[in-house]
């Protein structure tokens, strides 16, 4: 289960709409207690492919965000990106580029103007399950 707070949420959501038409990407940095990731900080990272169909963090950005969280005594729980206009599942290539069966892979869609849909998934030998999302202490 990922927890995640409204702000956390907020500056994803915020991350994603603002790189529209183009895919957006991001890490996030937390701490793992059990079967429980809670999420402490949003780490907006420069797509470098500017492409509403793919994406590619920027390996300058990912480590100085990585090297950030483990300043605060925090873990890397997972990635997030954007959907612009397809719905919040992991696509082939997102499935076939998971290589870490152990993190949360957020997908949110913006599809639906207005709505946006966050998901997260765990990916296993290209296999994704959902993963539920407790936001702000409540279930969505
Ligand atoms: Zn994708």
């Amino acid at each position: 289960m990922l927890i995640l707070s409204q702000r956390h949420y907020d500056k994803i959501v915020t991350h994603c709409l603002n790189g529209l038409p183009n895919e957006a990407c991001g890490l996030l940095g937390g701490i793992i207690a059990g079967a429980q990731k809670t999420v402490q900080e949003i780490y907006p990272l420069t797509n470098l492919d500017h492409s509403p169909e793919h994406f590619a963090m920027d390996p300058k950005e990912q480590f100085q965000a990585v090297k950030a969280m483990r300043t605060n005594g925090w873990v890397l729980l997972g990635n997030f990106h954007s959907h612009p206009s397809t719905p919040a599942r992991p696509s082939e290539e997102d499935k076939r580029l998971a290589f870490d069966p152990g993190a949360s892979y957020l997908i949110v869609s913006l599809a639906e103007q207005g709505n946006p849909v966050l998901k997260s998934f765990n990916i296993q030998n290209g296999v994704a399950a959902e993963e539920k999302i407790t936001l702000n202490g409540e279930e969505q």
